[in-house]
């Protein structure tokens, strides 16, 4: 067959080089990134990506729609492309590809059993709803009034408590800048350079070239930077071993969310908890007279099949109450002092050394930072957090510290001074 018989499709197979960049690797690690995809090969209207690197964001990826994609003609050809790129678009957002070191039919595996928790949560509270609902208010409830006061409060909760949910597990927790990202040649001189002075100069260097906001520093006094993802880490940002990234004010990765808890998802994880809380609460509460009643006809006749929904219903919420009591309790003293749970373990490090308290303005204004000043939104799972989890004021400036600047307590944002008080 020659070269013009061929089909329109396998006519339209092109190649370019859309990166062109090499990877080096050091004992398994991206330490040089000439990166990125060595040839990206245009099927029709699909691109195949061939690259292993890690570092590289189109490298795991495959079947990216192409820029240059033809209009098909075939509609059913047309519903089949759009049906793989609305599966592609759920894969990417479920993390499938993103799974360092896993890839490919493995990274899928690993990463699907990572929502094993997700969907435990969802079982459980889609149970609790049939059983509160259906067995205990519609079924054993008998007073109307009583009914309908249990079922509104009951929506009210359980919907704060989804949303706060749902929010935590699909906000992506805090994406780095390009700009914070080092070139090829930037990772090569600081790696390059075996002298610790030497690479630390180096780092300043970058950091005023680029004019990068960071005053948090390693504890030898260097700027932090991140040499799986190749970029200096912005202040409170960490890499998160588990995505295989470096999140903004990262605080864990929780696998109850499946996802990491920073900057962006913060205020949702600590509503999640909050209404959590709030749910079994309630629900414990107000099935208590039901289970006692239950218990007793359990005990004498033995109860039926509805009557065990109420006993577990009350067990169960009693139970995740409690547990969520202590976690709840935790986060409330982190977000009142300013910390994240990584930096009540470390102390975050400034130039002027570890400072625990670095971040914290007093209690009211630590509030702030995380929930906003807004009322009506403060308890309500949408985002409103303070700053671009980028910069974030200090108890003490550094410039202060060094005899430079006004003063303590004077970095704070624009129109925070007045909630703050300087502890
Ligand atoms: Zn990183
Ligand atoms: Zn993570």
């Amino acid at each position: 067959m020659t070269r013009n018989s061929e089909s329109p499709l396998k006519q339209r197979q092109k190649r370019f080089s859309g990166h062109s960049e090499q990877v080096r690797y050091r004992r398994g690690v991206v330490v040089g990134v000439r990166r990125v995809c060595r040839s990206v090969t245009v099927q029709c209207h699909t691109v195949t990506v061939h690259c292993d690197c890690p570092a590289c964001p189109r490298a795991p990826v495959l079947g990216l729609s192409c820029p240059r994609a033809p209009v098909l003609g075939d509609p059913c050809l047309s519903v089949l492309v759009l049906a793989c790129r609305a599966v592609k678009r759920i894969i990417v957002r479920m993390g499938c590809v993103d799974i360092s070191p896993y890839r490919g039919f493995c990274g899928a595996l690993v990463s699907l059993f990572k929502w094993v928790p997700v969907i435990v949560i969802s079982a459980i509270v889609s149970w609790s709803y049939y059983a509160y609902v259906a067995e205990l208010c519609i079924k054993n409830v008998e007073s109307d009034v009583v009914k309908v006061i249990f079922l509104v409060g009951y929506h009210i909760v359980i919907t704060l408590f989804l949303a706060s949910y749902w929010r935590t597990v699909w906000t992506r927790p805090g994406d780095i800048p390009k700009r914070f990202r080092l070139t090829a040649d930037e990772l090569d001189s600081v790696e390059g350079s075996e002298d610790a002075e030497v690479q630390k100069r180096l780092l300043e260097q970058i950091v005023i070239d680029k004019d990068l906001p960071v005053v948090m520093r390693t504890i030898q006094g260097a700027v932090r930077y991140c040499e799986k993802c190749a970029i200096v880490k912005p202040d409170r940002a960490h890499h998160c071993s588990v995505c295989g990234t470096c999140v903004l004010k990262m605080d864990h990765h929780c696998p109850w969310v499946n996802n990491c808890v920073a900057f962006n998802n913060y205020k949702f994880f600590v509503l999640f908890l909050l209404y959590g809380q709030l749910y079994c609460l309630y629900v414990a509460l107000t099935s208590l007279k039901y289970f006692l009643q239950f218990w007793k006809d359990v005990c004498t006749a033995g109860g039926g099949h509805g009557q065990f929904h109420i006993l577990f219903l009350f067990f169960v919420s009693s139970m995740f109450s409690i547990s969520l009591m202590s976690l709840l309790g935790y986060h409330i003293h982190l977000v009142l002092n300013n910390r994240t749970t990584l930096e009540a373990f470390r102390s975050p490090v400034f130039r002027r050394g570890p400072d625990k308290e670095g971040f914290s303005l007093g209690r009211r204004a630590n509030l702030a930072e995380v929930f906003g000043d807004e009322v009506w939104s403060l308890l309500l799972p949408v985002f409103s957090s303070f700053g671009d989890g980028l910069t974030f004021p200090q108890r003490f400036s550094d410039d202060a510290e060094l005899g430079c600047g006004p003063g303590p307590g004077t970095n704070l944002r624009q129109g925070e001074a007045g909630l703050a008080t300087i502890t």
